[in-house]
């Protein structure tokens, strides 16, 4: 027997190439890919399947504190879990540091709360809420030597937000240590302006959320944050990018020649402003930030993702249940928008609503899909080429889908912890049958078959988009 596993008849894709071969599998890497391969211990039909990259989700929240009385609804199980079942085999959570905490006792509390539970592969970003002297003296640059190169920092919440001495300060260790900064840019004062100034009309339904979060307000941010990072000579990747107005940032940006990177989420391009104004307090089911927009916005968005203005399209994975103390609901039925936790659930929708709507409908072609949703991300984020791509010595980590199935999207099918999707209702065509992670499969046919705490922590590279503009390019280790 010349492999562990030999997947057959299938149609393989990656971000360059759709082809047919089989794919063979010896100790949990792809061993080879070619026609009429030897006999494997096990054997996969897949004919008349896609044989995909796993995806990479590089924008997942599990687990994490919220600083109120509401928690996340998934941890490392329910969450890798639902990500598995929706293609995806590597995901990128977040660790972050609490104003006063030391960014590395950050660290070694979610690994704590991902022990024992992870399906799936899985890296940590940082969140950089707190930069001292030691951090960024210290912790950080070590932190990145030991496998954390990716750091996520905020613009915006009160909690979390960073001023732009502290940013610029936060990307000159990034420039000196080769790391990648993922940039939440919404203007805090305006957010903080409007939503006191709705609050006093007494507009504080869910609605609301999206006026106070207006996409001059993302603008404005997008605009800054690329210039502080052409100040300092550093690649940025704006996240969640919501709005045609930050996407003209970006373009305006990246046609300047500036590393400037962009992500944009399923939320951009299947909710509008429409979905927060259902009646009672049902929108809140769809409040995060920034907000959804209106349909111009998601055309603009779509040309983004075809047109290379998007790099990566992530989930934003942010699990908060609709009903019980610990959700949207946590600080009442007829709470304020601002009381309501931010974010949405979408780890396991984020890969069939895009295979549907951009590759099924003719938006893009395969191998563009697979390049947003785990290449370019597994490249952003220094796990490339282990992961996010099928070929000789990458992880078997590999999405079997069928395209021809159509799936209506319910919550009943997903395997979150979350008691709603935002896309009830979705009829889409294509679905992933069966997901394996190194060579082992995860689930399949609806049925999970892998063992929680399988999932291996990976440290990651130092990723080769975040060299500055110039900067020569590291000799090869081989
Ligand atoms: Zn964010």
């Amino acid at each position: 027997m010349d492999f562990d596993l030999v997947i057959r008849n299938g149609t393989v894709a990656t971000a360059s190439d759709v082809f047919k071969a089989d794919v063979g599998v010896r100790g949990g890497k792809v061993a080879a890919l070619g026609e009429n391969l030897a006999a494997g211990r096990e054997e996969i039909d897949a004919a008349n399947l896609l044989v995909l990259p796993g995806g990479v989700d590089g924008h997942v929240h599990f687990d994490q504190p919220t600083g109120d009385e509401s928690e996340m609804a998934d941890d490392f199980l329910s969450g890798t879990r639902s990500a598995a079942f929706g293609g995806t085999t590597t995901v990128l959570p977040f660790a972050c540091q609490a104003k006063g905490q030391s960014l590395r006792a950050a660290v070694e509390d979610y690994h704590r709360r991902a022990e024992g539970k992870p399906v799936i592969d899985y890296a940590f970003h940082l969140i950089v809420t707190d930069p001292t002297e030691q951090v960024l003296g210290q912790e950080l640059p070590a932190l990145i030597r030991d496998g954390y190169t990716s750091f996520k920092i905020y613009m915006t919440y009160d909690a979390l937000k960073l001023n732009d001495r502290q940013i610029l300060e936060v990307l000159d260790i990034a420039r000196t240590e080769g790391a990648m900064v993922m940039m939440h840019a919404e203007n805090a004062d305006c957010i903080a302006w409007l939503t006191d100034k709705l609050e006093r009309a007494g507009q504080t339904a869910p609605f609301f959320h999206g006026v106070s979060r207006p996409r001059v307000a993302e603008r404005e941010a997008t605009h800054r944050a690329i210039s502080l990072a052409e100040l300092v000579d550093v690649p940025i990747l704006i996240v969640h990018v919501s709005g045609a107005d930050a996407v003209e940032q970006i373009r305006w940006a990246q046609g300047r020649g500036l590393r400037i990177y962009a992500e944009t989420c399923p939320q951009y391009l299947f909710l509008t402003a429409d979905d927060l104004g259902g009646d009672g307090f049902e929108g809140a089911k769809c409040i995060c930030s920034p907000p959804p927009r209106d349909a111009a916005n998601q055309r603009v968005i779509w040309d983004g993702l075809t047109g290379g203005t998007f790099q990566v399209f992530s989930s934003d994975h942010a699990p908060f249940r609709y009903d019980g103390p610990k959700g949207k609901k946590v600080a009442g039925e007829k709470a304020p928008f601002r009381c309501v936790p931010n974010g949405i659930p979408g780890v396991e929708t984020r890969l069939p609503l895009l295979f549907s709507e951009g590759v099924m409908k003719g938006r893009m072609e395969l191998t563009k899909f697979v390049e947003l949703t785990a290449t370019n991300p597994a490249r952003m984020y220094g796990l490339h080429p282990r992961k996010g791509t099928i070929a000789v010595g990458a992880d078997a980590d590999i999405a079997l889908w069928d395209p021809s199935r159509t799936v209506t999207i319910t919550n009943d099918l997903l395997h979150h912890n979350v008691d709603y999707t935002p896309y009830e209702g979705i009829e889409v065509t294509g679905w992933p049958v069966a997901t394996l992670s190194r060579g082992e499969m995860v689930c399949r046919d609806g049925a999970l078959l892998a063992s929680p705490g399988r999932g291996a922590f990976l440290p990651c590279g130092l990723p080769a988009p975040a060299r500055p503009k110039g900067a020569p390019a590291p000799v090869l280790p081989f």
